[in-house]
């Protein structure tokens, strides 16, 4: 009869009616307004949207359930209501089932369940306390169900149509955030885990250990796992076994970690655990561990084998950095590999500065050597020959002026060069250098000959006599004026290919000599099954020439079996008259040591050799 009804022809048409719709459209706009703002996190928007559709919709509660696409179920992400009026936080969330109860079988059919009494229907799963009506609407996306918000409440048939409409609408505005909400977390899960195993990623893992660390109240151990000759394992395998193995073993892993633990894989066969305690801790966890990943595989492709591990143990304090932590368990784990595989070793910091050095002074050593550097050289002692004091011979000893280090001894860069296989190019560099000097001495002395000492590694290398041979020839030094120091240590390991390259350099006209004999395991056998020219004998009998009894015999016994197989023999070390006067009489032909000239530069010793 009025005016305002013609104005909404549509509708049943009245004030009121129009007035509810704009009060709802008033209520959707604040849900928009707050699925829109993107600043907090998915369970703190949700739970926004919990308690305004309780708010608005004069509800007594709401829950929001999403759906656990890896588990297949629904978990529960935010609750508003009389119990949990304030927690935005769900501790432990309730998990339904797909199916179960009235949310579950909103989420299972997709369709809205308004129930007026609960009592008659069997889906009502009863919580605390008796509700008699309950509202459960799904949250669609792309057309499957992503979700439910449910709503229950204590008197019969409270739920209207109004109610209703509104959740549907407020459920079908809350899909987009959700969504979205899910894809950030696959996104997550992609950058932050290891696809193969499901563990970690290395930079989760250094992100999570800095945060770990920086909050620390106790010690944090950090145990670096690497599988031992994987390589070979993987290669004798299919890919796909291989893949299967890592998996097994992350498995393994992340089985045996304790509660607040956490494990990586870094990529190929490096696996990498953290957990509270200290070193003792780590170091029975790092066994553990070790004793839980070699054990046989028993399923899958790899069922019957079984895989050997290293492990390194480092603990760290709070406001240690996540990195050097890191780098130092790798460095505790390449000692274990160092000592044999299989193993745990702990961070020593001593151990720590010694490879870095090491690793240092092979760098450095490969670039001199690279570009000919005379710092790395050779200096020359003179062996006389007794009694005369001639000079009958130099001994070569490689020398290193390192730029920041200073002088660094032979034993050390040399031990350092065999342990990390470049003996080659050292030993080359320094026999060049070395033979290039004696070339021009053997013309000025036509008697003197040149002692070189070889590595026991630099035996056993194919081609080195070749090498040996051409680097001769280079410099016009006839092979008979040289002669080959070798301990008995060369001639341990494969004794054959060691008898090879002896024998060749020996047809060549090269001399043997043993060196630091009598330190040696079977030195009288090892002396008649090789063809040696020569000993000499080890400075430790020498010094106690004077003082020790069982020194004399022994020297002297070496002298007359020398003497009697044919041999040279030369005592080392020699530093006083008295050494000189006993090893005279007992009839040694040769001596060497500082008591009769040190090593010298190159050219101080030629100042001698053209001395008068
Ligand atoms: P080595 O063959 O037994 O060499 C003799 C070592 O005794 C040298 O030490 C020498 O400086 C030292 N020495 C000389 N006179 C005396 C003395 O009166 N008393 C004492 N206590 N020592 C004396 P250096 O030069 O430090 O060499 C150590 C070892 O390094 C050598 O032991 C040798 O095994 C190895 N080495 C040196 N140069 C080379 C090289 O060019 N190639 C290889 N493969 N090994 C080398
Ligand atoms: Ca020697
Ligand atoms: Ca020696």
């Amino acid at each position: 009869m009025t005016a305002d009804h013609d104005e909404s022809p549509r509708d049943a048409g009245s004030v009121d009616e129009l007035e509810r719709r704009v009060r709802d459209l008033k209520v959707l706009q604040a849900f928009a307004a707050t699925l829109l703002d993107y600043h907090g996190g998915i369970d703190e928007v949700l739970w926004d949207v919990a308690q305004q559709a309780v708010a608005k919709l004069d509800l007594e509660d709401c829950v929001i359930y999403v759906v656990d696409e890896d588990r297949g179920d629904l978990v529960q992400r935010a609750a508003f209501g009389p119990k949990n009026p304030r927690e935005r936080e769900i501790l432990n969330p309730i998990r339904i089932p797909m199916g179960q109860g009235i949310v579950g079988s909103v989420a299972a059919t997709g369709r809205v369940e308004m129930v007026e009494d609960t009592t008659l229907d069997p889906r009502y799963i009863r919580d605390d306390q008796m509700r008699y009506s309950e509202l459960a609407v799904p949250i669609f996306n792309d057309g499957r169900v992503i979700g439910v918000i449910d709503s229950e409440h204590t008197r019969r048939g409270f739920f209207t149509e109004w109610h209703r409409d509104l959740l549907v609408a407020i459920a079908a505005m809350a899909a987009g955030r959700i969504a979205s909400a899910r894809l950030e977390t696959q996104r997550r899960r992609l950058a932050t885990r290891d696809s193969l195993t499901g563990l970690m990623n290395r930079s989760e893992l250094l992100n999570l250990l800095q945060q770990r660390l920086d909050h620390a109240s106790s010690t944090v151990v950090v145990i670096f796992l690497d599988l031992d000759h994987f390589g070979v394992i993987n290669d004798s395998l299919s890919h796909l076994a291989g893949d299967e193995l890592l998996a097994q073993v992350g498995q393994r892993i992340s089985a045996h970690m304790p509660a607040g633990g956490m494990a990586a894989r870094f990529g190929g066969d490096e696996f990498v655990a953290v957990l509270d305690g200290d070193l003792v801790a780590g170091r029975r966890e790092a066994e553990a561990l070790l004793a839980a990943i070699t054990r046989v595989f028993d399923s899958g492709a790899v069922a019957g084998l079984h895989v050997g591990c290293s492990a390194g143990v480092a603990v760290g304090l709070a406001g240690n950095s996540a990195s050097d932590l890191l780098h130092q368990a790798d460095l505790a784990m390449y000692e274990a590999k160092r000592s044999g595989r299989g193993q745990v070793k702990v961070h020593d910091s001593r151990l720590a500065a010694m490879r870095r050095r090491e690793q240092r002074l092979v760098v450095d050593m490969l670039r001199a050597v690279e570009r000919r550097d005379p710092a790395i050289h050779a200096h020359f002692q003179p062996i006389h020959g007794i009694p005369d004091r001639r000079m009958v011979a130099v001994e070569a000893l490689a020398r290193w002026r390192h730029p920041e280090f200073g002088a660094v001894g032979p034993l050390e860069f040399i031990a350092a060069a065999e342990r990390t296989g470049n003996i080659q190019p050292l030993g080359r560099h320094v026999l060049r250098d070395t033979f290039k000097h004696m070339a021009v001495w053997a013309r000025l002395r036509p008697d003197l000959t040149l002692n070189i000492n070889i590595s026991p590694l630099q035996v056993q290398q194919d081609g080195f006599a070749l090498q040996l041979l051409e680097l001769l020839e280079e410099v016009g030094l006839p092979a008979s004026r040289v002669a080959c120091e070798v301990t008995e240590s060369a001639l341990l390991g494969d004794d054959r290919r060691a008898a090879q390259v002896l024998g060749a350099l020996v047809r060549e006209g090269i001399r043997l000599v043993l060196d630091d004999f009598g330190t040696g395991f079977a030195s009288l056998a090892t002396l008649t099954s090789h063809p040696f020219t020569g000993v000499k004998i080890d400075r430790g009998f020498v010094r106690d020439l004077s003082s020790s009894q069982a020194s004399r015999a022994i020297v002297r016994s070496v002298v007359v079996l020398a003497r009697d197989l044919g041999l040279s023999c030369t005592a080392e070390g020699v530093e006083h008259p008295e050494q000189m006067r006993i090893l005279q009489e007992m009839g040694c032909p040769m001596a060497q040591g500082r008591g009769l000239c040190d090593a010298l530069p190159p050219a101080d010793l030629q100042a001698r050799l053209s001395g008068p």
